[in-house]
This record gives C-alpha cells, sequence and structure tokens, in this order.
C-alpha cells in the first residue's frame, strides 16, 4: 500500500515550477556573458555567440566517391568499351572534355571532369589494352548518370546557417567550421562557478578519518560534471558551520564569480548557517522543492553572483546539481535549451515510493530480446548511497502522485547523459 511521503510537507515547491522559477530568475538577475573570438582548436566545448552561414558550398565541386572510372552513362548503351584519354587524381583536376566514347580514370576526391556525369567503380571494370595502341576499359554492367558522385554542395549549400548560436561546439561541429574554411568563431567566455563544501565533518581525501568525520565528496562529483562544461571553476574548499565563516566565504566568491554552488547547510539542522546567511546578504528566491532526493536545495543571489545552495547527501547533491542547476547553468552560458531524453520501460521489480514528492530512483535499463525495455533499481536509494548513481545508467521518474509500483509494470526513465 503507498504511504504519503512525510517530508512532503505544504510548502514544497513542485520540479517543474521549480526549475522554471529558477530558468526565469537566472536570467533577470544575471549578467550576460561577455564574447571572445577563439581559433577553431580552442572552440571545442565552447557555447557559439554567433550563427554560422556558409562562405562556401562543401563539397566545393561535384567529385568521385570511389576509385574507378569516370564517364558518360548513356555511351554505355552505344559502346562495348570506352577509349581511356586520362587520369584525374584528387588535387590535380584532368582538365579536358571527356568526348563521347571516352572515359577517365579518376580517383576518390577528384573533381569530376566535364563530359562525365558518373563514376563505375573500379572492381566492376576490365582493363582491356591488346588489339591496340590505344586501351580501352570494358564496363562490366550498365551504370546511372550520378552514380558514385558526390554533388557540389550535398553536405552545405553557401549561404545556409550551418550551425545556430546558442550551439556547444563538438568535435563534428569543429570538423564542420573547418570544413567551411573557417578560423575563429565568436564564442562566449567561461561562466565563472564558484564551488564550496561545508560541515565540520568534512575532511579532505588524502588524510586519516577521525571520529565522526566523513571524506568530502560533493565538491569532487561537482567538479567533474562541471569540467565537462564550458567554465572557469574556483574550486574554495571546504567552509567550517559557523555563521562567520558562511559570510567570509560567500562575500569573498561573490567578488569574482558568476554562480556560487554551495553542498550542504541548507536544511535545518542547528548547524545549517548557509540559507539564513544568504537571506541577509542578498535574497533569497527559492528554499525546499518537491523532489526525493533533494527536498532542502536553495536559490537566491548575493550583490553580483547567483546562488545555488544543493543538499548536503552525495545523491541530493548530485540530482539536484543534475536537474536543477546544470539547465540554469546552461541558460547562462548561452545554450540553446537542452530537453532530456525519456522513453517508457518495464521494471523488473517493485518500486517503493510515497506519494508526495517527484522522485529520481536510479537504474539500469536494457533492450531484452524482445526489443523490451527493462530496468532494474540500484538497490538502496538512500540520498547517501552514493553506488545507487554509479551502478545506474538511468533516473526513474516517479511523479509526485505515484504511489508504489510493481513488478511489471511501466515507468518513464531518463538514460544519463554523458554528464554523468
Ligand atoms: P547537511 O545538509 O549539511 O546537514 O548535510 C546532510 C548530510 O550530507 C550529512 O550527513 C553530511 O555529513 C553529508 N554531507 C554534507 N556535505 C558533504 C560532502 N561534501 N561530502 C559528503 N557528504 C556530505
Ligand atoms: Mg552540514
Amino acid at each position: 500500500m503507498s504511504t504519503a511521503d512525510p517530508c512532503a510537507k505544504p510548502g514544497l515547491m513542485p520540479f517543474q515550477q521549480a526549475l522554471n522559477l529558477l530558468l526565469e530568475k537566472v536570467t533577470a538577475n544575471g549578467h550576460p556573458l561577455n564574447t571572445e573570438k577563439r581559433p577553431l582548436a580552442q572552440a571545442d566545448n565552447r557555447v557559439l555567440a554567433q550563427d554560422i552561414i556558409a562562405p562556401i558550398d562543401v563539397p566545393p565541386f561535384n567529385n568521385s566517391a570511389m576509385d574507378g572510372f569516370a564517364l558518360r552513362a548513356e555511351d554505355l548503351t552505344q559502346f562495348e568499351s570506352l577509349t581511356l584519354v586520362g587520369t584525374a587524381l584528387a588535387g590535380t583536376p584532368f582538365t579536358g572534355t571527356v568526348e563521347k566514347g571516352e572515359c577517365i580514370r579518376i580517383m576518390t576526391g577528384a573533381v569530376l571532369p566535364a563530359g562525365t556525369d558518373c563514376v563505375e567503380m573500379q572492381e566492376n571494370t576490365e582493363l582491356n589494352n591488346h588489339h591496340s595502341d590505344t586501351t580501352s576499359i570494358v564496363f562490366r554492367q550498365s551504370v546511372k548518370s550520378g552514380q558514385f558522385v558526390r554533388q557540389q554542395g550535398q553536405d552545405i549549400v553557401s549561404g545556409s546557417q550551418v550551425l545556430p548560436k546558442g550551439q556547444l561546439l563538438g568535435s563534428a561541429d569543429i570538423g564542420l567550421l573547418a570544413s567551411l574554411g573557417l578560423t575563429e568563431v565568436e564564442v562566449f567566455e567561461p561562466l565563472k562557478v564558484a564551488i564550496f563544501s561545508s560541515g565540520d565533518e568534512i575532511i579532505q581525501p588524502g588524510h586519516a578519518l577521525d571520529a565522526g568525520q566523513i571524506y568530502d565528496t560533493n565538491r569532487y562529483t561537482l567538479n567533474a560534471l562541471l569540467n565537462k562544461l564550458p567554465v572557469s571553476i574556483k574550486d574554495y574548499g571546504c567552509i567550517k558551520d559557523t555563521p562567520e565563516a558562511v559570510r567570509k566565504a560567500l562575500l569573498l566568491a561573490d567578488k569574482s564569480a558568476d554562480v556560487i554552488i554551495t553542498s550542504g547547510g541548507v536544511s535545518v539542522g542547528d548547524a545549517d548557517h548557509i540559507k539564513p546567511v544568504v537571506d541577509e546578504l542578498g535574497t533569497l528566491e527559492l528554499w525546499k522543492v518537491a523532489i526525493k532526493p533533494g527536498k532542502p536545495f536553495a536559490y537566491g543571489h548575493l550583490a553580483n553572483a547567483q546562488f545555488f545552495g544543493l543538499p548536503g547527501n552525495p545523491v541530493s547533491a548530485l540530482v539536484t546539481m543534475y536537474k536543477l542547476v546544470l539547465p540554469a547553468l546552461q541558460q547562462l552560458m548561452g545554450m540553446s535549451k537542452q530537453s532530456s531524453m525519456q522513453c517508457r520501460a518495464i521494471t523488473t521489480t517493485p518500486l517503493k515510493k510515497s506519494i508526495g514528492r517527484l522522485d529520481f530512483q536510479r537504474g539500469v535499463y536494457n533492450i531484452d530480446e524482445d526489443g523490451q525495455c527493462l530496468v532494474t533499481v540500484t538497490g538502496n536509494q538512500n540520498s547517501a548511497v552514493l553506488t545507487s548513481v554509479s551502478k545506474a545508467n538511468c533516473f526513474i521518474v516517479l511523479p509526485a502522485e505515484q504511489g508504489d509500483v510493481s513488478a511489471g509494470e511501466t515507468v518513464t526513465i531518463e538514460p544519463f547523459d554523458h554528464m554523468l
């Protein structure tokens, strides 16, 4: 039987409403990023600040897609073989015109010579030079006009938009820009992101644990995730649990960062000072979202920087970073809106779910022999159990109003992308 979620008290903002509010507020509270010209080789993983319009056709001329012979297709209806009159190499075009009854040896990438309209691959031809001084080529089968010809502009037509402003440049995009002959592009400068952990119990890897201490996990997760984005990260370490330490840290980061991301200290515990200090130094605009894991999420702004307060539990920190902060950062970085891929899968096990909050459980999906998508939850779903994420390849997204799910029921999954 489904139970109500004891943590889903009135006042929690539904996930979609919180995300919409964040996307609206980050633009209102933020400053547009400056732009800069970058050489192509240094523009990977940066966001385009201009539309790219093609200055040329790609390919710039009709050329051969095969090593073989260029000919006029209709000639094979009249001739048994065609006289070989020259060669066209990639970079060394045949400059004459190919007449009726003639053909040209041609290599992949060579300009299609005037007078020809197709290419036959070498494997379907025979050399015939037994009976005269001239060499002729026997074609073993008929050919079609246009075959094995890469038409001018088949990839890109001059004057068309190739990439839009807001595109995060990946390796294929960089190659595409090079194929147009461009040497540099206008991109947005990296967003400056300051990160902190918080908590007196948190110590850094490399030191022995004393009683009650745990290793700092969240700053490493955050660093790893942010490293995949066009941001410059300023890592401020871990803040002690006093209002003075929190105040000092936030004021320092506010001087130079566009965005401050903290983890821990935003709940209702006696040592949770971050939220009240943000309230005191700036404006808190959002606190507590109806999602699981991750309820005590906070957003606001200081004099200069915008503030995102993630919950301390490592899974909560990661899920709120990925589902709430990342879309906001992408918008601030000038990226066009991204949508997450969701699909349906059959759960192989029952799923425990209380009514009240949108739940991002972690699972492993696979496609069975019949082509059905199946998903299996990754064990203990406690928000402190980070193996539940590292073992997973998807979220199992259970709506707020959903209760327990039985094995065999269909659920929504969201496959992880390269960020997780
Ligand atoms: P808090 O919201 O500060 O009470 O933190 C909630 C839980 O998350 C506590 O059990 C903390 O010890 C844990 N926690 C907070 N920050 C970190 C961190 N950086 N790495 C690992 N665990 C953390
Ligand atoms: Mg804490």
